[in-house]
C-alpha cells in the first residue's frame, strides 16, 4: 500500500491528490471545475450531483493511475457550511445545494432574538449568521415541498458536503459527518460534541435527518473501485484540514491561508476559548482520543485585491508580478489601502464598509499602490493575530502559511516583520488535501500524530528584521485608514 488518496471538494473545483504515504508528498493530482449558479442577487447554489460525479471522476482517475491495490484509503476535505438535502433511499438530491456564500437567509438570521443569539454563541462558538448551515436547512424545509414530503416519510437526509460524499461513496451505508464540519452548522454543541436539542428545536430540525457524528480520524466506511474495496477514513472541513496538514498540533500553533480571502486558525489546545473580539471558536480537529479547539478569523479579501490590481487597474499582468513591483520602492510613500470591497470581516463585522486608498500624493505611482495592497493583506492578519492573542492569552510563536498568495516573498517577509515572528512556508503547499491524507493515514494506523509533525517540511523561513519600529508606525496608519473606511 503505497498511497493515500485525498479528495478536496472545494467551492470552485474538486481535486483528488494522491500522496506517497511514507514521505507525505503529492505524486498525482486530477482536478475538475465545479459550476455555481446565482439565481437571485445574493443567492449561491451548486448542483450536488455534479459535485459527486466530478468527485467520482477525479478519484477514479487517480485510482487508475496508481492501481486500486496500492491505495490504503481515501480521506475527504470539503467546502464547509454548504448544505445538501437528499433522499435517503435513492441518494438523489432534492434541491440545489445552498452554498456557504449564499445570503438568502440573512433576514431570517437577523430576526434571531438576543437571548438565542447568546445561546448560539455559547454552545456553538459561532456568531449567528446566514453563512452557517442551520438557517439554510430551515429554508429548504420551508420552501422545497419534496424535502418536506421526504421529511414526513422519514426518508430525508440533510448534511454538509462531506456527509453527502461519504453517503454516496459508501452507497448509502454510512450517513455520517466529522466534528469539524458539524461545528460549522450552528446546531452542534462544541463542548459536548453532540447535536444540540435546544438549537434543533429552535430551527425546527429533527436530529433524525442529520448525519451521525464521528471524530475527524474515524473510519466512515468503504467504497469500491475496480472491484476492490477501499476504506473511506479521515474527514475534516477545509480550513481544519489545512491546520492538520500544517502540523499545527500544539497549543499556540497557527496557520494562515492566503487565498482569495484570508483564513487564520489558531490552535488553543483542548481548551475551548470564547472570543470577546468577534472571532469564531471551532473544533480544530477531533481524534478518537482528544478534541483540539481553534480560534478562527477571516478577511473576505486578500488575494482578490491582487486580482483587482491585475484585472481592474491593469497595474500588473500576473499576481506574481506584484512582488517585483512592490520591491522597486522602499515603502508605500504614505499610501494606505483598506481591502473592504465586500465589507470587513473579523474583528469589525461590517458588511457595509467599502475599500479605501489614503495618502495619495502627486508622487504616488503604481508601485506604491501595489505595495500598499500587499501590505494590507499582512495588516489584516495582524488585526486577527492581536485578537487571538488577547482572547486566548497565548503568544503566537510562528505563522505557517499556505494558499496562492503565500508564494509572494515580499508579502511573507513583510508579515514576519509586522508580527515580529517567523513565517514558515511548507514544501507541500497543498495543506488542505495533505491534512485529509494525514487524517486518513492516522485513522488507518499507518502513522501516529507524532509522525504528522515529522512529515511537514519547510521550504522557506522568513525571519523578522532587527529594527521593527517603522512597521508599528505603518500599522497605526493602517488602523486610522480602517477607521475611515468604517465611517462609510
Ligand atoms: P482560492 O483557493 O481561495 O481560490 P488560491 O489559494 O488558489 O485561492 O490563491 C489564489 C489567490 O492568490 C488569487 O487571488 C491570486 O491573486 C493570489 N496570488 C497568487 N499568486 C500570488 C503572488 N505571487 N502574489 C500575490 N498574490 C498571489
Amino acid at each position: 500500500m503505497k498511497y493515500i488518496l485525498a479528495l478536496d471538494a472545494g467551492t470552485t473545483s474538486v481535486r483528488a491528490v494522491l500522496y506517497d504515504v511514507k514521505t507525505g508528498t503529492p505524486v498525482h493530482i486530477v482536478q475538475q471545475e465545479v459550476g455555481q449558479s446565482f439565481p437571485q442577487p445574493g443567492w449561491v447554489e451548486q448542483d450536488a450531483n455534479e459535485i459527486f460525479y466530478k468527485s467520482a471522476y477525479v478519484l477514479n482517475s487517480c485510482v487508475s493511475f496508481a492501481g486500486a491495490e496500492n491505495i490504503a484509503g481515501i480521506g475527504i476535505t470539503n467546502q464547509r457550511e454548504t448544505v445538501v438535502l437528499w433522499n435517503r433511499k435513492t441518494g438523489e438530491p432534492v434541491c440545489p445545494a445552498i452554498v456557504w456564500q449564499c445570503r438568502r437567509t440573512s433576514g431570517y438570521c437577523a430576526e434571531i432574538p438576543a437571548d438565542m443569539r447568546e445561546k448560539i454563541k455559547k454552545k456553538t462558538g459561532l456568531i449567528p449568521d446566514a453563512y452557517f448551515s442551520a438557517s439554510k436547512i430551515r429554508w429548504c424545509l420551508d420552501n422545497v415541498p419534496a424535502a418536506r414530503k421526504l421529511y414526513r416519510e422519514g426518508n430525508l437526509c440533510a448534511g454538509t458536503v462531506d456527509s453527502y460524499l461519504v453517503f454516496k461513496l459508501t452507497e448509502g451505508k454510512a450517513f455520517a459527518t466529522d466534528c469539524t464540519n458539524a461545528s460549522r452548522t450552528m446546531l452542534f454543541d462544541i463542548h459536548t460534541l453532540r447535536w444540540d436539542k435546544e438549537l434543533l428545536d429552535y430551527f425546527g430540525i429533527g436530529e433524525e435527518i442529520l448525519p451521525e457524528l464521528r471524530p475527524s480520524d474515524a473510519r466512515m466506511g468503504e467504497t469500491t473501485f475496480g472491484g476492490l474495496r477501499i476504506p473511506v477514513a479521515g474527514v475534516a472541513g477545509d480550513q481544519q484540514a489545512a491546520l492538520f496538514g500544517q502540523a499545527c498540533l500544539s497549543r499556540g500553533d497557527c496557520k494562515i491561508t492566503y487565498g482569495t480571502g484570508l483564513f487564520m486558525l489558531f490552535n488553543t489546545g483542548e481548551t475551548c476559548v470564547s472570543s470577546e473580539s468577534g472571532l469564531l471558536t471551532t473544533v480544530g480537529y477531533s481524534l478518537e482520543k482528544k478534541t483540539v479547539y481553534a480560534l478562527e478569523g477571516s478577511a473576505f479579501n486578500a488575494g482578490s485585491s491582487v486580482q483587482w490590481l491585475r484585472d481592474n487597474l491593469g497595474f500588473i499582468r500576473s499576481s506574481g508580478e506584484s512582488e517585483e513591483l512592490a520591491l522597486t520602492v522602499p515603502d508605500t510613500g504614505g499610501v494606505c489601502f483598506v481591502p473592504a470591497f465586500t465589507g470587513l470581516g473579523a474583528p469589525h463585522w461590517r458588511s457595509d464598509a467599502r475599500g479605501l486608498l489614503t495618502g495619495i500624493t502627486r508622487g504616488t505611482g503604481t508601485a506604491h499602490i501595489v505595495r500598499a495592497v500587499l501590505e494590507s493583506i499582512a495588516y489584516g492578519a495582524r488585526e486577527l493575530s492581536d485578537c487571538m492573542q488577547k482572547d486566548s492569552g497565548i503568544c503566537l510563536r510562528e505563522i505557517r502559511c499556505d494558499g496562492g498568495a503565500s508564494a509572494n516573498n515580499f508579502l511573507m517577509q513583510f508579515q514576519a516583520d509586522l508580527l515580529g515572528i517567523t513565517v514558515n512556508r511548507p514544501a507541500v503547499r497543498e495543506s488542505t488535501s495533505l491534512g485529509a491524507a494525514l487524517l486518513c493515514a492516522c485513522s488507518l494506523g499507518i502513522i501516529g500524530e507524532e509522525e504528522v509533525l515529522s512529515l511537514r517540511k519547510s521550504e522557506k523561513i522568513f525571519r523578522p528584521s532587527e529594527n521593527r519600529e517603522n512597521f508599528e508606525t505603518h500599522y497605526r496608519n493602517y488602523q486610522l485608514a480602517v477607521k475611515r473606511a468604517l465611517l462609510n
